[in-house]
């Protein structure tokens, strides 16, 4: 009782919970709050987290149900978060909705999921031939992403935090080579996003399915093709018994950045301490989720290969070139819908070149040399 009492302050999971709980209290919950020594902690949070992921799926998942308890951890249990994968509490695709209405506290998923919303989320995960890890961190923290991307879910009465990346993503899971666009016209792919229009424009069917369904459509036949993240999730996933081609680079997906997004007007009403204890455990949940895929990816390639006889292939410059212009196709859209929209892809255009630029001489040449020099 004393805990309701507490969520007028709007620390409680639901509003719903809550009119539901004060009306069966009733007069008992007003005595009780005059009673002395509350047994919990006045300044208590408690939030449900809904996710995209399902539960225990290694790096998404797993980094999810991990910022949940850091949450946790770095308030002495004072800030209690508890978790629903996929479909516990709600549906994948319906996390954001649940969150917006405020029935829910937070999602832990890929902002890219909403484009149907407004296509600027596109920006806000990866988008064709955009940023690698450090340069959308870069463009996020230091760059007027993160503003950008405020004025996007203030709409919706949400924010959102990076709370997770993957890494650049591999290109996909094949059963034919693609030797030139040819190749992708007609092709039924699971491909989210911008990336997945871009396909579109190549003549490919784009299809946008949640994680726990890719498998079952791949190996029945649903789907031609798909893409996830990289190694270490694709084994997983087991697309190895569905696929043999396994392509590299993905251009859709060069850096997936991973949203925690909070509900607005919870988050507002939170002391400016829990505010800054769950932004700060996103920024390490970030961190700590791509070291992770880092760490991993490089094993598990090598077991696709070589204990599942997975055939590795490199995109070849003439596939690139159209994906370039599919892409291009895809951004004229884009920016067509919106002030908004076509604001934050002139951002995105100018934050790709002049970050772009620095990472193209330090980054990629070096470990190109490096490991040219050691053999590695
Ligand atoms: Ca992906």
């Amino acid at each position: 009782m004393i805990k309701e009492k507490k969520s007028l302050k709007g620390k409680l999971p639901s509003r719903r919970k809550f009119f539901k709980a004060a009306a069966a209290t009733g007069v008992a919950a007003v005595a009780a709050s005059s009673l002395a020594a509350p047994a919990v902690a006045a300044d208590r949070v408690e939030a449900a987290m809904v996710a995209t992921w399902p539960r225990d799926f290694p790096g998404l998942g797993t980094g999810a149900q991990r910022l949940a308890k850091r949450l946790s951890d770095m308030s002495d249990g004072r800030i209690q978060v508890t978790y629903y994968a996929a479909n516990e509490r709600v549906k994948a695709f319906d996390s954001f909705d649940e969150v917006a209405s405020g029935n829910s506290q937070m999602y832990h998923g890929a902002d890219y999921y909403w484009v149907k919303k407004h296509p600027a989320f596109g920006y806000f995960t990866a988008s064709p031939f955009g940023f690698t890890y450090s340069e959308i961190n870069a463009w996020i923290h230091f760059g007027g992403g993160q503003e950008l991307w405020d004025e996007l879910t203030d709409d919706f009465g949400t924010q959102s935090f990076i709370a997770g990346n993957t890494g650049v993503q591999m290109g996909g899971w094949f059963n034919k080579k693609i030797r030139s666009a040819n190749d992708l016209k007609g092709l039924k792919m699971r491909m989210p996003g911008l990336g997945g229009q871009v396909l579109g424009k190549l003549g490919g069917s784009p299809i946008s399915l949640p994680g726990g369904q890719i498998y079952e459509n791949l190996v029945s036949g649903a789907i031609d093709a798909t893409e996830w993240v990289g190694p270490w999730n694709d084994e997983a996933m087991k697309f190895h018994e569905a696929a043999k081609y396994y392509y590299y680079p993905g251009m859709h997906e060069p850096g997936s950045m991973l949203a925690c997004g909070v509900n607005k007007s919870w988050f507002t009403s939170l002391s400016k301490t829990d505010q800054t204890i769950i932004k700060t455990a996103c920024a390490w949940a970030d961190e700590i989720t791509m070291s992770e895929y880092n760490a991993k990816n490089g094993a598990a390639l090598a077991r696709l290969i070589n204990d599942h006889g997975v055939k590795l292939e490199k995109f070849n410059d003439k596939v690139y070139d159209a994906f370039a212009k599919g892409a291009q196709e895809v951004y004229d859209e884009v920016q067509q819908h919106s002030d908004l929209a076509a604001r934050v892809h002139k951002a995105f255009v100018k934050a790709r070149k002049e970050i772009g630029s620095w990472t193209n001489l330090s980054d990629s040449p070096y470990i190109s040399q490096r490991n040219r020099a050691l053999g590695l």
